[in-house]
């Protein structure tokens, strides 16, 4: 949703703003969150993801084809929607700074 008039549509890629409202115009991709800054976002993630999976195989220990079948979207998933969460909370704080920059 855009955080200015909240129009849906603001992912034009499952993680990627599209290039801005098209109801308001909000320009989107000003406010992308550069792969830099999602380094140690995604790196924790990562370690926590394979942890889980070692926890997993100890207490289920299911054959390799479950681990083949489950653990891809899995872990598409959860980065996807981390990064999704991560995107939109960033921008958030940023417009929101802009708005009282603007009214302050
Ligand atoms: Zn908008």
């Amino acid at each position: 949703m855009c955080p200015r008039c909240g129009a849906p549509g603001l992912f034009a890629a499952p993680a990627a703003f599209a290039p801005r409202c098209r109801l308001c115009g909000c320009d989107f991709v000003a406010h992308e969150l550069g792969a830099r800054l999602l380094y140690p976002l995604i790196v924790p993630l990562i370690f926590g993801l394979i942890a889980l999976a070692v926890a997993f195989d100890d207490a289920v220990r299911p054959p390799l084809w479950v681990h083949a079948l489950i653990w891809p979207p899995f872990v598409a998933l959860v980065i996807l929607g981390a990064l999704r969460l991560a995107k939109v909370a960033w921008l958030k704080a940023r417009t929101d700074k802009l708005q009282l920059d603007k009214e302050g």
